[in-house]
């Protein structure tokens, strides 16, 4: 007879080894499943950055305690170990294809305030998986790695989840398989979704990058191919290492066109590569699609960049993993002991207030829909000539693009008078996200599938 569990875990990413070890924490019965048989390794792409250090993101402000080695985030409470190295990140800067610069915070400037104003933090995110599947399984929970899950049924009183052969009755489940989400297809939860994209990255961990400074984070644009291409420094927390990520949101983009461009080509960024050694590649395909409005469908909650659109960074998942799990643990109870049930309804309310409506999807989008805006190299060129202040230190993609159209009125008068041309390719930032990146959309469709 197969083993009644209060709680399934589906997905041991950020927020599913959250949302297990606060529902173990709290007593109940968990079985994680991953799909991974390797549940420390890190196999898809991704910067190890936290997301983000001076400001409120998600409603909580991170700190990290080098002291205690640990995280924490102050505003609830969420805490936990991460004993492997970091490294404080004091602005993203922003660079033109001529190497203008749009910066958000000077680092030279930021740096001397201190920890406590770094943009955001550097990690080895294997360390941390680590580190939390050790907590997940002090916790009592039941670990099955290498559980593939291709089935969830809903009965009134339970679920029923499958994968790989094995079968795990539970009270409810948290589905927290990521941003390419099977589970929230199956449970039909993409039909009301707009696709806007794909994201697909290709990238190296590498060393002897000669970028101008190696705590700030970096990016730029390829306006080469048949559409926009884009570079990402993250600095890494070992001496002169960096991932450097290559991406697009459009299929007919060659991702090696973009490297090339980047590492050999252009003149202002090609000589930072050129001692630079590439040391493991990592990748990562997935879609942008807008959010789920519902986090819940029946008995299963949803947490973490499985209902979120193209992703909630990692402490957005952190803290929607750390929430699902109490959730779940207090619906349990809730069930148990005949209380009126609403915990489950509160995390749904805390989706639509801290996420939904406080940081817009499509404010998210335009981070990377910029240059279908500004569709040319010239016009990025020109408006970061103008800029003549850095804007605040920000690595939060919500504010940033706050910043930037802040930017945007001072910058708008010696655009109406140098380069009036540019005003209209300006106004289609109001245009909603489908119509600003229907060429790519259509190159997306039909659909992959990427799970
Ligand atoms: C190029 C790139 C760079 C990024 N850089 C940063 C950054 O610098 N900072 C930041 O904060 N965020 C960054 N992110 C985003 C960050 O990686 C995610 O937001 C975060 O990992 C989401 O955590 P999650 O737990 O929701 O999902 P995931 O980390 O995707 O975890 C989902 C887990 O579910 C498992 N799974 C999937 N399907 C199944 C299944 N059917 N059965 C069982 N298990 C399954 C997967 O194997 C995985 O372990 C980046 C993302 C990309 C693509």
């Amino acid at each position: 007879m197969t083993k009644q569990f209060d709680v399934i875990v589906i997905g041991a990413g950020p927020a599913g080894l959250l949302a297990a070890r606060q529902a173990g924490t709290a007593g109940c019965s968990v079985a994680l499943l991953e799909r991974k048989t390797d549940i420390a390794r890190l196999d898809r792409m991704c910067g190890q950055t936290l997301v983000s250090l001076n400001d409120y993101y998600f409603d909580e402000l991170i700190q990290y305690n080098p002291a205690g080695k640990r995280i924490s985030f102050l505003s609830g409470g969420l805490s936990f170990p991460y004993s492997g190295p970091v490294k404080h990140l004091y602005a993203w800067n922003v660079f033109s294809p001529d190497g203008s610069r749009l910066a958000f915070g000077l680092p030279e400037e930021n740096r001397t305030k201190g920890v406590h104003a770094a943009v955001g933090l550097a990690y080895d995110k294997q360390i941390l998986f680590q580190d939390l599947l050790d907590e997940v399984q002090q916790a009592g929970v039941d670990v099955f790695a290498g559980i593939d899950v291709d089935e969830v049924e809903q009965t009134a009183d339970g679920v029923q989840v499958s994968g790989s052969g094995k079968v795990f009755n539970g009270r409810y489940a948290v589905a927290a398989d990521g941003t390419n989400s099977r589970i929230a297809r199956l449970l039909g939860c993409n039909a009301s979704r707009e696709l806007y994209s794909y994201l697909l990255c290709k990238g190296w961990y590498m060393s002897n990058v000669r970028f101008p400074d190696s705590d700030i984070l970096i990016s730029s644009i390829c306006y080469e191919g048949p559409a926009p291409g884009y570079m990402f420094i993250f600095p890494r927390p070992y001496d002169g290492q960096a991932t450097v990520a290559f991406l697009a949101l459009d299929p007919r983009v060659d991702l090696d066109d973009v490297a090339d461009y980047f590492m050999s080509h252009n003149p202002f960024f090609a000589p930072w590569f050129s001692q630079a050694e590439k040391l493991q590649q990592l990748a990562s395909a997935q879609y942008v699609y807008s959010p789920i409005e519902a986090p819940l469908h029946g008995r299963v909650l949803l947490a973490g960049d499985t209902g979120a659109c193209q992703e909630l960074e990692n402490s957005g998942a952190m803290i929607s993993g750390w929430k699902a799990g109490n959730a779940v643990a207090a619906a349990v109870k809730e069930e148990g002991g005949g209380i009126q049930q609403r915990a489950l309804e509160e995390y749904v309310c805390w989706w639509k207030s801290v996420y939904l409506d406080a940081c817009s999807h499509e404010d998210y989008i335009m981070n990377f829909a910029m240059p279908y805006v500004l569709d040319t190299a010239e016009d990025f060129n020109f408006l970061c000539s103008l800029v003549k202040e850095p804007l605040p230190p920000c690595w939060n993609p919500y504010a940033a693009i706050k910043h930037l159209g802040g930017l945007m009125q001072q910058v708008m008068p010696a655009i109406q008078q140098q380069r009036p041309e540019m005003m209209a390719k300006l106004a289609r930032m109001a245009s909603p996200m489908s119509e600003i990146l229907a060429s790519t959309t259509e190159a997306c469709t039909p659909v992959r599938e990427f799970d």
